[in-house]
């Protein structure tokens, strides 16, 4: 494979999906749909966005070929379907079990909001889904109503459930504190966690809303949450390498896992301890544009070449180079940073 100069410096001519910084992205963040049904406050308008146009959204066929792409030619072995929603997509089970048949077999996992998962969680694991991240802000029902602008807690603890007795394991759970809306919840919701043998991940609110609300000085920070946790429970820290996980991992001592080892709560401190010198991931959007970073302004369009015949090697290459021109950081903490265009349900989180 030949090296290429792009942006003044020489590409590689390796297969993966190299930056200019020595990065190499293996984990595949696909959006299946930028539509949700849930209205998080801190995500989507009640009213919902203007939803992208069906004729713009990849097909599952067009889904899988890229996703074939990624693990064959470009060296991405994780995937986690978003969106949106990811379970509002038909296909899902079907897309599923065609990544899930790739050589090398990729990890698989969604993020979901859980809603319609009781249902569904037998035939993901028949799919080979590996495991499920589970969203949920609040443990009590109406503040869930509120937070989420519909009831449906005990539909997402359905979900948990049915993801756990399926083997979606370990179960994790995600939740983002707001400051004198939930940010009394970190002890209660971290109980439950390891009451259930789930894992609990806490999510610094990031400025990726459609509202373009999200103030740094009302975000609940990493070591807010942290110094709540140790109220009541003792943190270990955790002897596992962390790699490029955006988590930051505690055991929390006294509890074991649902798979008898012990028991984890993981901080995801986005803006006040950024972890992009790590960074491994790698996105695709709903309508087939691939992003480099999550607050990333540049998209590159696959769609586009997909549908005008390209092959599968041209393709790869549109998305090595997309790669390459990753930023060192996302810049939240930059004074002239810039919201990106899309909200986080539009890109996928
Ligand atoms: N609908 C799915 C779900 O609820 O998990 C997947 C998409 S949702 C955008 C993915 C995750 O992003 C959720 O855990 C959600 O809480 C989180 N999220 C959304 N907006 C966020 C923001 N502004 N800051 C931090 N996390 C956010």
């Amino acid at each position: 494979m030949a090296t290429t100069v792009q942006g003044g410096a020489i590409r590689p001519g390796t297969p993966t999906l190299i930056d200019r910084f020595g990065r190499v992205a293996t984990d595949l963040r696909v959006s299946l749909t930028d539509r949700c049904n849930l209205r998080c406050t801190y995500c989507m308008p009640d009213e919902g966005l203007s939803w992208l146009p069906k004729q713009s959204l990849l097909t599952d066929d067009e889904m899988v070929r890229l996703i074939g792409i990624a693990v064959q030619r470009l060296g991405v072995e994780e995937i986690r379907f978003t969106g949106g929603e990811p379970l509002l997509r038909p296909g899902l089970p079907a897309i599923v079990a065609a990544a899930t048949s790739l050589r090398p077999r990729p990890t698989t996992s969604i993020t979901t909001n859980a809603l319609g998962l009781a249902k569904l969680a037998g035939a993901l694991a028949a799919a080979g889904l590996d495991r499920v991240n589970i969203s949920l802000d609040s443990l009590r029902a109406e503040r869930f109503a509120e937070l989420t602008r519909r009831d449906r807690l005990s539909d997402v603890l359905a979900g948990a459930r049915a993801a756990d007795e399926a083997g979606l394991r370990p179960v994790k759970l995600n939740a983002v504190l707001m400051r004198g809306i939930n940010d009394d919840e970190a002890v209660e919701l971290l109980r439950f966690a390891v009451e259930h043998g789930y894992q609990l991940r806490f999510i610094e609110q990031m400025p990726l809303d459609a509202q373009h609300a999200w103030r740094r000085e009302e975000m609940v920070t990493g070591d807010e949450i942290l110094s709540q946790l140790r109220s009541a429970f003792t943190l270990l820290p955790d002897p596992r390498a962390r790699g490029a996980a955006p988590a930051e991992t505690w055991l929390v001592e006294g509890y074991t896992d649902a798979a008898g080892g012990p028991a984890k709560v993981g901080v995801i401190a986005s803006v006040t301890q950024p972890f992009c010198g790590a960074c491994d991931r790698t996105r695709l959007t709903a309508d087939g544009q691939v992003r480099n970073c999550l607050f990333g302004t540049d998209e590159t369009d696959l769609r586009g070449l997909l549908r005008d015949g390209a092959a599968d090697e041209q393709i790869a290459d549109a998305w090595r180079s997309a790669m390459w021109g990753k930023l060192a950081g996302h810049g939240i903490d930059d004074p002239s940073f810039l919201q990106p265009a899309r909200p986080m349900s539009a890109i996928g989180g």
